[in-house]
């Protein structure tokens, strides 16, 4: 039985870029793209991850894949499959990565033998796949352990380590002498941010590529009033009649139509918040990292009483069984779920906990849309983010979004401009305060959501990362031929 998984990928071309960035950019990318094709022929670009949905590395590959296949090149894209020790092993490393003990538990020689069994036979499999001059994209520590395998079959090897911690502290070591003896031979790294290169690899084989949103995606697609209510009632996320049947459609990626069928199920005391309720948002993988009940208790102690504007809170995430790299998951959401047990029933009830369907990725990105959206404040609350797509996908949508300023998030968030960093991620008074400001004043609000806007369109699209992925496999064809 295989224990690798093929997605399936569509093409896209990139000339629907042209309503979102200028002629010269389109004119530029267009020509680099002639020239990755032609680089790429008779070649496979491999991308190796642990995960078809959920999560941000699952977001962009979906996403960029699409163009590069859109521009002729051979892009396929394969999922590993692992135990769920492997998983809990990787998890851990994930954690450590950012700086956090996660469950506390070993990364020692038991942890690496289960590691390494999981990636040999993945290994094996993969290597009898490729051919001598294909190119290996491994995303993240749970693929990493292949390399060894990919290089002796002559492929030409990139490691992406979509995490990182801003500090180095023990954690952080003990995450990188557990990885370090597979990243030796790896020629290429990509990294997030400088700050997340590690002295255990030689920056000068190491790039720095941001990631990206795809404005096109199901995800970030402009949607309409109409379509953005009856998604959200439909769903059972807001409440009143929809406006209109036909608005639970949308085209999906492949031309084809799709329907928002299935609903969110929503933890809640009394009914959904109205159309007009002003909704404070935070969308996310059910992660401790993501801090959702410092989100709820700074809520809570603002609307103690009457809420700023009126506004109520609604934190959504996957549904707990859909993510299955994600351990952790099912108890973070239980956590949360106690601590809104907790509240008073004047608070519980301006409250609402949301797990997504996530049994067709377009449906549940259609809903995230439309969530992010109708949010009159986004909220990214993390104590340690790689990136933060989930800001970039609301700073798209125009949304005035309060985040704290760990990671990729200090890279997108001007403070005060194109939204609202907060200094201390465990300061929760500090974020209390922060968002009555916003919900009090929607003039503001309006400026950084638009200033935000802006700020994705110029940096965060998916062309300008297509473009440094180009200019990396041109290096390492140079490097390779010296
Ligand atoms: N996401 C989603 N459905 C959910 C929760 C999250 O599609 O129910 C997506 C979210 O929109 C974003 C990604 O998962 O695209 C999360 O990426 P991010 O970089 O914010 O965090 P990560 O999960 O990679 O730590």
């Amino acid at each position: 039985m295989s224990h690798l998984k093929g997605r399936h990928l569509i093409e896209q071309s990139l000339d629907r870029f042209d309503s979102v960035v200028s002629r010269k950019e389109l004119r530029r990318a267009l020509r680099v793209a002639d020239a990755i094709r032609e680089r790429m022929a008779g070649r496979v670009l491999w991308n190796v991850n642990s995960t078809a949905v959920g999560g941000g590395v699952a977001e962009m590959l979906q996403s960029l894949l699409r163009y590069t296949r859109g521009v002729g090149v051979d892009a396929r894209w394969i999922v590993i499959q692992g135990s769920p020790e492997f998983f809990r092993i990787t998890k851990r490393l994930h954690h450590a990565l950012h700086g956090s003990a996660g469950d506390g538990s070993d990364l020692g020689e038991k942890e690496r033998r289960i590691y390494e069994e999981t990636l040999h036979r993945d290994g094996a499999e993969l290597a009898a796949c490729v051919r001598p001059g294909d190119v290996v994209l491994l995303h993240d520590p749970q693929t990493v352990g292949l390399g060894p395998a990919l290089l002796r079959a002559g492929t030409s090897l990139i490691w992406r380590c979509h995490i990182g911690a801003d500090h180095v502290n023990e954690e952080v070591e003990l995450a990188w002498d557990f990885l370090a003896p597979y990243l030796q031979e790896i020629p290429a790294f990509v990294f997030s941010r400088e700050a997340y290169v590690p002295s255990y690899c030689d920056h000068g084989k190491s790039t720095v590529i941001r990631p990206s949103i795809d404005a096109f995606s199901a995800k970030n697609r402009d949607l309409d009033d109409d379509t953005i209510r009856t998604v959200l009632v439909h769903t059972g996320l807001v409440e009143g009649p929809p406006p209109s049947p036909a608005h639970h459609e949308f085209e999906r990626e492949d031309g084809s139509p799709g329907r928002v069928e299935h609903r969110a199920d929503v933890i809640r005391l009394g009914r959904p918040p109205t159309w007009e309720t002003p909704l404070v948002v935070q969308v996310s993988r059910w992660d401790p990292l993501k801090d959702f009940l410092g989100v709820m208790h700074g809520f809570a102690s603002i609307v103690d009483g009457e809420a700023p504007a009126k506004a109520q809170l609604v934190l959504a995430g996957p549904n707990v069984t859909g993510v299955t790299d994600d351990p952790e998951g099912e108890a973070v959401f239980d956590e949360v779920h106690r601590a809104w047990r907790a509240l008073p029933d004047s608070i519980r009830d301006k409250i609402h906990l949301a797990l997504l369907p996530t049994a067709d990725v377009e449906e549940n990105a259609t809903i995230v849309n439309a969530l992010q959206r109708h949010a009159a404040v986004v909220v990214q609350k993390s104590l340690h983010e790689g990136f933060g797509l989930t800001v970039t996908e609301a700073m798209w949508k125009a949304r005035p979004v309060l985040a704290t300023a760990v990671g990729g998030i200090q890279d997108q968030i001007e403070d005060g401009v194109s939204g609202v960093l907060l200094k201390d991620p465990r300061d929760r008074e500090e974020y209390a305060t922060a968002l009555r400001r916003l919900l009090e004043d929607p003039v503001r609000a309006l400026r950084l959501g638009e200033a935000a806007r802006e700020r994705v369109r110029e940096h965060f699209l998916g062309v300008r990362h297509l473009l440094q992925y180009a200019r990396l496999i041109e290096r390492l064809d140079e490097a390779a031929a010296r």
